[in-house]
This record gives structure tokens, sequence and C-alpha cells, in this order.
């Protein structure tokens, strides 16, 4: 593997097209921080030459968005490569102690914040008896579930509403394992793959419904390279929202409020999610888009362990985002409660807030 990612990282031609589109460069100015020169770090590494911290820096400043592939020459997966550079810097033992720290609680606890599993029942209804089979399975995944269970409750009180045969883990649900994944730690991240398969599959369930779009990236493209294609299919909620508003099980209003629509790395530039948040927010507001879109969309800055050792460039990301917002007007919806929760730790205005798709939904049901 390590050879594959070597030859990866070989076939750079140095050309500088994912410097700019790199958000890390977005956030900076500085071509340090671009794409091109994390690659350059990477080749370097494999070969056996010595870092500085800068090299270190570079590598560990990337959230794998994604928005780099789509523009390299050499279809080089840049992200891929950063995989396997910080695999490589974790058997030197060069990785952060918070990096250690965030997989031990993965590995130990089955969440990245080392929540109780009984903090996973928070999120939903005393009301609300889960049972042990049905057709959709719903996994909201550790930042909806544990850290923000509003959301969470949101999206599982309209699949009430709608009459879906559903039900929800609770306190069995564990974390999907992108932290791992993103930093190279496969061999770890292989268990949960299987734990979590049979899990899901022990429901009966068709269809497993993520409200984290990472979640469903793992699920559905990265589990089966690590143990096996599932009994099931995996979707995101904003697509079974889309489909229940169309075949009338939900029923909405348009408030005409602008709404701005933030797509998750994932969701749109590996699950080609695209349309479907956007139709769903036409159908309850107006939708206004940010100049950067669909699959140019600009990261957060949070995820792949950025978010805790960089804390003040992912912050930069969330305030260009925020201020686009500002400048147009219009209150923000977001496909991911990570981004969510991230983008929301920088608003400086009172009372602003962030809703995803579900709460949107939420707040525009028709009487
Ligand atoms: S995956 Fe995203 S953050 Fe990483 S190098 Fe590419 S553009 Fe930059
Ligand atoms: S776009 Fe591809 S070939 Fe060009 S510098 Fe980036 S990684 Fe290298």
């Amino acid at each position: 593997m390590m050879e594959d990612y070597h030859k990866l990282a070989d076939l750079c031609i140095e050309c500088g097209a994912c410097t700019e589109v790199c958000p890390f460069f977005i956030a900076t100015n500085d071509i340090k921080y671009g794409a091109m020169a994390k690659v350059e770090a990477a080749r370097r590494l494999f070969k056996g030459d010595p870092l500085t911290d800068e090299d270190l820096k570079t590598i560990f400043l990337c959230t794998r968005c994604d928005e780099c592939h789509k523009v390299c020459p050499q279809n080089i997966p840049i992200s891929v490569v950063i995989q396997g550079a910080r695999a490589e810097l974790r058997r030197m033992n060069r990785v952060p102690e918070k990096y250690k720290t965030i997989a031990e609680a993965i590995i130990k606890t089955g969440s990245p914040m080392a929540a109780p599993p009984e903090k996973r029942l928070a999120y939903i209804p005393e009301d609300f008896k889960p049972p042990e089979r049905a057709k959709y399975l719903y996994v909201p995944g550790c930042w909806s579930g544990i850290r923000l269970p509003e959301t969470a409750r949101a999206s599982v009180e309209l699949l009430r509403i709608s009459g879906l045969d559903f039900t929800v883990l609770g306190d069995r649900e564990r974390c999907c394992g992108l932290f791992l994944i993103d930093t190279g730690m496969l061999e770890d991240a292989k268990m949960l793959a299987e734990k979590n398969t049979l899990l899901f599959e022990s429901t009966g369930a068709e269809f497993v419904v993520t409200e984290c779009p990472a979640c469903q990236d793992v699920f559905k493209r990265v589990y089966p390279s690590l143990f096996r294609e599932p009994k099931y299919e995996v979707i995101h909620i904003s697509e079974l929202l889309h489909d229940l508003i169309n075949n009338g099980a939900l029923k909405v209003g348009n408030s005409g409020k602008h709404i701005i629509y933030k797509d998750p790395c994932p969701l749109v530039r590996r699950s080609k999610v695209i349309e479907a948040p956007r139709d769903l927010i036409k159908r309850v507001a107006k939708l206004v888009e940010y100049d950067k879109n669909r699959e140019d969309a600009l990261c957060c800055g949070a995820p792949a362990g950025v978010k805790p050792i960089y804390p003040e460039i992912a912050n930069r990301l969330a305030e260009i985002l925020i201020s686009e917002a500002d400048r147009k007007e219009a209150d923000i919806a977001v496909g991911c409660v990570f981004c969510m929760y991230h983008m929301t730790g920088v608003i400086k205005e009172p009372g602003r807030k962030i809703v995803t798709l579900s709460q949107l939904v939420l707040e525009n049901l028709a009487d």
C-alpha cells in the first residue's frame, strides 16, 4: 500500500492547478498550505527525506474535501495521498497527541468525544419505542446524536409524522470511524466496518439513512472496501426527505425566507447528492447559492482532524462562509451537522442560527 501511495504522489507534474482551489490556500493565502505543497511534502516523506515542521503542518492541514481532485490533470486522488502520508507519520510516531486521543476514544468508547453510550438516547422522544426490525434504519452519527441531539430529534419527528417504518439504534450505535480512515488507521477502521455492517443488517433494514454525509460516504463507499458489500442501501436524510415531500407523506408550506445552502463535501463530491437538498429547500423557502456551490463548494475547514489542531485556520473558513451568507442576507441551512457545529462556533451575532435540512422542513410543515 505504501508503494501505491508513493506511486500516486510521484505522478505529480507540479502544474500547481490544485493549489488555489485548496481551502487552506484560500484561508491563509500561502502556497505552503495549498494542495500541491501537500503532495510534495508527502512525496518527500515516502522517499524517506527528512520533513520540516511546515511539511508536517501542511499534511495535517487537509480536510480530505476532494476539491483538488477534479482539477488535477494527472487524476491524482490527493486526499488518498494525504491519508497515506498520515499513516506513515503514525508509524513514525509523528502525529499530534490530539490525534492519538481522538483515535483512542473512537476505538475504546465508540465516539470521538468519548461519550458514554447512554448519551445517544437523548434525541429519541420518550414516547417513541424503536422497533427491533424496520424497513429504514436512521443513523444520526456522533455529532448529531450526541453533540447536537436536537438535530437528530428533528429528523426522527419528521420520520414519525410521515408514517415511515423506521427504527434507530440508540445506545447501540457507534462511530463510523471516519477519523481513523482520514488518518490512515485502516486496520482499526476495518473492525468498525465489520461491527457496524453486521449491526445494521441485524435490524433487517433495506435502507440505512444517515444524518451525516460523512457517515453516508463511509458506509456506502469505504466499508465495502474494508469489509464487504452490505445487504442494505445507504442514503442521506436529504434524499429521504425529498422523497417524503414529493410523495405527499410530508406536507410543507413555503415561508419565502432566503436560505443559503452549504453543500457538505462528501455529499456533493463523492455521493453526488446535489439537487435533492436544493429541491427540498425550494419547497419551503427561497434558495440562495454560495458563489462556490455544488461540486465547487468551499469546505467548512474542520474535518479530518484539522479543527482540533489548527482551530484558527479552520475558523477562518467558517467565517468566510458566514460572511457570504450575511452579505447575501440569507439564513444558512446545512446538509452536515459537523459543518453546523463548526460554523455556529464562529457566529458573533446573537440569535443568528444555522439549521439542518430536517429542522428547516420541520419549521415549515403545513398545518
Ligand atoms: S483534499 Fe481538500 S484540503 Fe486536502 S489538499 Fe485537497 S483541496 Fe486541500
Ligand atoms: S494538480 Fe495534480 S499534477 Fe498538478 S500540482 Fe496538483 S497534484 Fe500535481
